[in-house]
């Protein structure tokens, strides 16, 4: 871990040789969001089936729902370094320098990356790193996922504030702290909708609640020509009505 940490430190900015065109030069997109989901599975969304309506606005809104991305990983640190990151999995190494957010910047988008994680421990650190990458970064936390518990929904603000800072094209990176465990410390003032059993109603409650960020995010988002993508870092092991605690994954 020690010596994968020296090797991103090292090589994050060993890029200056790769070329960048755009796709398309006419795309009139103004804003992109890569919201960066956690712990957050597929089935508990009712867009993908699951049976109390958990996802209203996702249920109505107009999209593409992938139905069959699985996760690089099941941790957070795990996953993310090989989705954020260009790996190469015949070697199994991670190319640092090849990035989402270095191919944004060389793009000549001007990158944000607002973060409810943590920035250090438990491999947050190296998002934390990543983030140091773009235009600008803001991080709730000062130091490791539960250092704080503020709530997702005070994203909002300074993404409406990002958003409408300057009319260049941006790309916005959001990193929710989402339904990571313990879901209970993750519902703030929000009322759910659904009582099932025990903890699982939290993480039923965490569902609706992505949901709602989702329809404020895009509520922002409104008088911009936008394009936004979620995808979760990985899923979480719910309990089936026992007494048992989650499984815990960080
Ligand atoms: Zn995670």
């Amino acid at each position: 871990m020690q010596k994968q940490k020296e090797e991103l430190k090292k090589y994050i900015g060993d890029n200056a040789n790769i070329q960048i065109s755009l796709i398309d030069n006419h795309d009139d997109t103004e804003v992109r969001v890569v919201i960066i989901g956690e712990s957050v599975r597929k089935d508990y969304l009712s867009v993908y089936g699951y049976p109390l309506n958990t996802t209203p606005y996702l249920k109505t809104a107009k999209g593409i729902f992938i139905d069959g991305l699985i996760a690089a990983a099941s941790n957070t640190q795990l996953s993310l370094s090989r989705t954020l990151f260009k790996t190469m999995p015949n070697e199994n190494k991670i190319n640092w320098g090849i990035n989402f957010v270095f191919l944004a910047n060389k793009a000549g988008y001007e990158t944000y990356w607002v973060s409810n994680q943590g920035i250090i421990e438990y491999g947050d650190d190296i998002f934390y790193t990543l983030a140091q990458s773009a235009s600008q970064a803001h991080f709730f936390k000062e130091g490791n996922y539960l250092s704080n518990d503020t709530d997702d929904e005070e994203i909002l603000p300074i993404f409406s504030k990002i958003v409408n800072s300057n009319n260049k094209n941006k790309v916005i990176f959001i990193h929710m702290i989402g339904s990571h465990e313990p879901v209970c410390y993750r519902l703030g003032n929000f009322q759910p909708s659904f009582q099932i059993y025990n903890e699982a109603s939290c993480y039923v409650a965490t569902i609706e609640k992505l949901d709602l960020f989702i329809k404020n995010i895009t509520d922002i988002l409104k008088k911009k020509n936008y394009k936004l993508m979620y995808f979760s870092d990985h899923g979480l092991s719910v309990e089936k009505k026992t007494n048992l605690p989650f499984c815990r994954y960080i």
